[in-house]
């Protein structure tokens, strides 16, 4: 018998899906075949995890509200390849997931930068990822240079990633209604980046540094984070760019240089 559903969370983003098609249409995108592994974030009352069962191998859903958690056990016998478990999605070890394991879930919005972040740290072992995210988080992940929507996520998500924006999702989707609008969008991890491990680093705090501080030059913006004004300056002159450029206007490629030379002037000075 299945125990009562326990009613929504707000605080934990508990807005769940109720449209199969929406169910469908995820799904479909993951591509999915018999020998896949799914990780799947929050599974909530189990909707897509249901259909994750039926077009994967293996699904491991792992949901932070110990009451869901006990409602999907009782629904274990239905979902025989389901692995469930109760952890917070950013306390839990993706690294112990099979390479190749396919990421796809409903996220719980109020984290889902972070656990976003967490996904791409580990990208070689998650080919692709099917998220629904807030709308306004997927137009910063697929936003070009130019636009307000474009910062160090637009950068750091794209550096990691191949991103598209698949479809929206109407908040009649959901019970209950989100107050923001939803789209969820494709990744496909990259496998070479063009970046070692330890000039990633260096990448990862020029681009926080590129944007702290968004009315300003990137020149200005870099020196008040504690870079080289003269190295930023002749960085910039030697891939064409202006002294007077900002941060928003440089592209991925532009980015990933520019780390590259301002790293080799500060060498040269240590
Ligand atoms: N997958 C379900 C669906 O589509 O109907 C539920 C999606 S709902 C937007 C987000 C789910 O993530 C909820 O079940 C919520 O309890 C769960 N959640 C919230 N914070 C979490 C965390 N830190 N770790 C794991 N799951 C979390």
């Amino acid at each position: 018998m299945r125990a009562n559903l326990p009613p929504p969370n707000k605080r934990l983003g508990q807005n769940f899906l109720i449209d199969p098609n929406i169910v469908r249409k995820i799904v479909a995108l993951a591509e999915l075949g018999p020998s896949d592994h799914v990780l799947e974030i929050g599974p909530g009352r189990g909707i897509l995890t249901e259909a994750l069962c039926h077009a994967a191998g293996r699904v491991t859903a792992v949901e932070v509200d110990p009451r869901l958690h006990a409602y999907l056990e009782t629904r274990q016998a239905e979902l025989p390849n389901v692995e469930l478990v109760c952890e917070d999605a950013l306390a839990y070890p993706v690294e112990s997931l099979p390479m190749g394991t396919v990421v796809v879930a409903n996220l719980p919005y109020y984290i889902s930068t972070p656990l976003l972040f967490r996904l791409l740290d580990q990208r070689g072992r998650f080919p692709r990822m099917v998220l629904m995210l807030q709308a306004e988080v997927a137009d910063r992940l697929v936003a070009k240079p130019g636009g307000s929507d474009y910062g160090v996520l637009s950068v750091m998500a794209q550096y990691a990633a191949d991103i598209t924006k698949a479809f929206r999702v109407s908040a009649q989707c959901f019970r209950p209604r989100p107050e923001v609008a939803s789209a969820v969008v494709l990744l496909r991890t990259k496998e070479h980046t063009g970046l070692s491990q330890q000039e990633e680093v260096a990448f990862r705090a020029l681009v926080k540094a590129a944007f702290a501080h968004r009315r300003k030059t990137i020149v200005n913006s870099l020196r008040d984070e504690g870079y080289d004004q003269k190295h930023t300056a002749e960085a910039l002159t030697q891939l064409g760019l202006s002294a007077t450029a900002r941060a928003e206007t440089l592209s991925l490629d532009h980015f990933v240089e520019l780390s590259r030379l301002i790293s080799v002037g500060s060498n040269e000075i240590a």
